[in-house]
């Protein structure tokens, strides 16, 4: 006999309850987006806000993967839940890589949960990997809430694992509790960092592969260009300076001072209040992908519709383009666009 298909709210209770099934289901339907993703952030707003955010973020190959791995292995084994949202922003011609993360990833996880005692549900790792293909806008809305969801299901660290390429992306990390841009020896690397935009928004810098020549140039290449940056990371005003942590993430070394580093700018971030800035910011960026996406929806709508005659028009040079997009506009913010969204 088939299960009967449970709602929103009753999968919803489940993941809460510890269900992995149920919480892959519902981050299956934020990776869709559209009502049903609404309905999930609206169950799981009230019960969010305990976890520490991390992003995670670096050129392809830096080693991101492998230090995320580790990180959590260690912090399973200290009792901890940690989610982690392994975003790949590329096209589906990178389905294998993303597949191949989430194996390698989860692998991670399975034996900590086979070794569980059956009646004593251990806490274990959450590992997801989301493909946006292609959709940066989807990204921005999706991220924020799949976080929201892991937060409110009791995960703590949720880490955001993205390739620090595109303003979204650096978006998304910037927006975290805690940034962590991790660079390699060569390349270089800090440079490109710095050109990225990845400078600004970084916590807490680690040089991966240290068992690799050129380590410490990456660290001194930094140390300078902090010292020149009149914009010495998020909570400049408060003297912080985002740390520079070398670590070798294969062979595990400097993984827990990556940690306890990572932890020490929480500590940082409680002590000057800054914590619900990071809070503020989020939701600000939040609310704008969202506006921003509603707004271009109902645009492409209008363009379609009611705008057809003012193209029209435009085309035949009866009224110019800024006359277009001012009716439309006006259409466009009398209330129209907000039908159909939860109130
Ligand atoms: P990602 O693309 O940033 O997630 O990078 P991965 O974690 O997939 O790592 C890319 C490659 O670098 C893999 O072959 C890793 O085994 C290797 N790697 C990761 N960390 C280290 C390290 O500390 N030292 C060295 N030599 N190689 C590493």
């Amino acid at each position: 006999m088939a299960r009967p298909v449970r709602s929103i709210p009753e999968l919803y209770a489940a993941a809460r309850a510890g269900e992995r099934r149920a919480l892959g289901r519902l981050l299956t339907m934020v990776e869709r987006g559209g009502a049903d993703a609404d309905v999930i952030s609206e169950l799981a707003h009230p019960d969010a806000g305990a976890a520490h955010i991390v992003g995670i973020t670096g050129a392809p190959g830096a080693g991101k993967s492998t230090l995320v791995g580790q990180l959590v292995t260690d912090l399973v084994a200290s009792g901890r839940m940690p989610a982690v949202l392994a975003v790949d922003p590329s096209s589906p011609l990178t389905g294998g890589a993303i597949l191949g993360d989430r194996i390698r990833m989860d692998d991670v996880a399975e034996p900590v949960r086979a070794s569980a005692a059956p009646r004593q549900p251990r806490p274990t790792a959450f590992i997801r990997s989301m493909a946006t293909r292609g959709h940066s806008g989807g990204l921005a809305l999706a991220v924020p809430l799949a976080v929201r969801l892991f937060d409110a299901c009791g995960y703590d660290p949720v880490i955001i694992e993205t390739v620090g390429v595109g303003q979204v992306e650096v978006d998304v990390v910037g927006a975290a509790d805690t940034a962590v841009v991790v660079l390699t020896p060569g390349m270089g690397d800090a440079v490109q960092a710095n050109k990225a935009g990845l400078l600004e928004v970084a916590d807490v810098f680690v040089v991966n592969k240290a068992d690799r020549p050129g380590a410490n140039d990456v660290r001194r290449d930094l140390d300078l260009m902090l010292d020149l940056s009149h914009m010495t990371g998020q909570e400049s005003d408060t003297g912080y300076r985002p740390p520079i942590v070398l670590a070798s993430a294969l062979n595990g070394e400097g993984n827990a001072e990556v940690w306890s580093t990572v932890e020490k700018h929480l500590a940082h971030l409680d002590e000057s209040g800054h914590r619900m800035t990071r809070r503020t910011h989020r939701i600000r960026t939040e609310v704008l992908a969202r506006i921003t996406q509603a707004m271009a929806a109902a645009a492409e709508q209008a363009l379609d519709t009611v705008g057809a005659d003012a193209l029209r028009r435009a085309e035949a040079a009866e009224i110019s383009p800024n006359h277009a997009t001012r009716e439309l506009l006006t259409h466009l913010l009398n209330d129209h666009y907000t039908e159909g969204m939860p109130s």
